[in-house]
């Protein structure tokens, strides 16, 4: 079974700044850290993997410093890793994305599982794997918590607010994983040392045959203009609890705002 895993960079902070300018994320304030569900989804693949055999690719689309996500993805046990990289990509939508993702999977060949996270901690459309089905034409499974193959088939557990619902699916597929799956196991220094030999492909638009004027902020329809905290407007007042009339009046108070019943 090949599987192709996908690994989005993304800053480790939830304090996102986009360039006022361009609405392009700014990397350089903080340190990429990868996609906490998509630790989940190598840690699955790891599993498959043990289980049934095959290969694993992990792939990300994002600037040179997310091979450190791949190669901890390496680390883990992942078998060979592809960076989609070119500055052309800067301030790329959800579909931009998921069209390079696409022929970067297309390039890699075969694969019969695509596994990712249900959703990112930075955009967190939680629309790229999706689309990515819809583009290769591959069956969706949703928010997995846990999945096996059977005679050629997927065959997965869905979380859906408090239940669990079992699905089937054809390969090859797209699977997106949640936090409730295996947690991710650590890198250990064995792991670390081997990552360092497996292979790292560097691939760049034209590599992929893709046109630059299709992808990036040229290609994208949605732009992300402004990120930014709203305000909450807070009112504090106190009553001196020693005051006769502090209890009655809190009482009114709140019986106007038809707060007591
Ligand atoms: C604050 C913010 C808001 C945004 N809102 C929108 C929006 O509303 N509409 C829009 O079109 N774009 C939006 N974007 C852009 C969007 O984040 C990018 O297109 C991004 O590359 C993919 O979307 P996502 O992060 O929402 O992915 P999600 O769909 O949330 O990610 C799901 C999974 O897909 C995989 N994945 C996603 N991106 C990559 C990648 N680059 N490489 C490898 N695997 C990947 C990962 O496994 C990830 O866990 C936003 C960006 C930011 C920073």
């Amino acid at each position: 079974m090949k599987t192709v895993v996908l690994i989005k960079q993304v800053p480790d902070s939830p304090d996102v700044r986009l360039d006022p300018a361009t609405g392009v994320l700014k990397r350089d304030r903080n340190k990429g850290i990868a996609n906490p569900e998509d630790k989940y989804a190598v840690e699955m693949a790891l599993g498959l993997r043990e289980r049934n055999g095959g290969t694993i690719t992990v792939l990300s689309m994002g600037p040179e410093t997310a091979k450190d996500s791949l190669k901890e993805a390496l680390a883990m046990g992942a078998d060979e890793a592809m960076l989609i990289s070119d500055p052309a990509l800067a301030g790329s939508d959800v579909a931009a994305t998921a069209k390079v993702l696409a022929s970067a999977i297309e390039a890699i060949g075969a694969a019969d599982l695509i596994l990712c996270g249900r959703r990112s901690i930075d955009g967190s459309t939680g629309a790229v794997g999706p689309m990515l089905a819809e583009i290769l034409r591959v069956s969706l499974i949703s928010a997995v918590r846990k999945l096996d193959v059977n005679e050629g088939k997927l065959l997965a557990e869905q979380v859906w607010d408090d239940q669990i619902r079992v699905i089937e699916a054809a390969t090859p597929a797209v699977v997106t994983v949640s936090r409730e799956a295996k947690s991710p196991r650590l890198a250990n220094a064995m792991g670390i040392m081997k990552a360092a030999k497996k292979p790292m492909s560097v691939k760049t638009l034209a590599d992929l045959g893709l046109n630059p004027s299709t992808v990036g902020l040229a290609g994208s329809l949605a732009k992300v203009t402004r990120v930014a905290t709203p305000e909450r407007k807070r009112r504090l007042q106190a009553w001196d609890a020693t005051h006769p009339s502090a209890f009655s009046e809190l009482n009114q108070k709140l019986a106007a705002k038809g707060l007591l019943s």
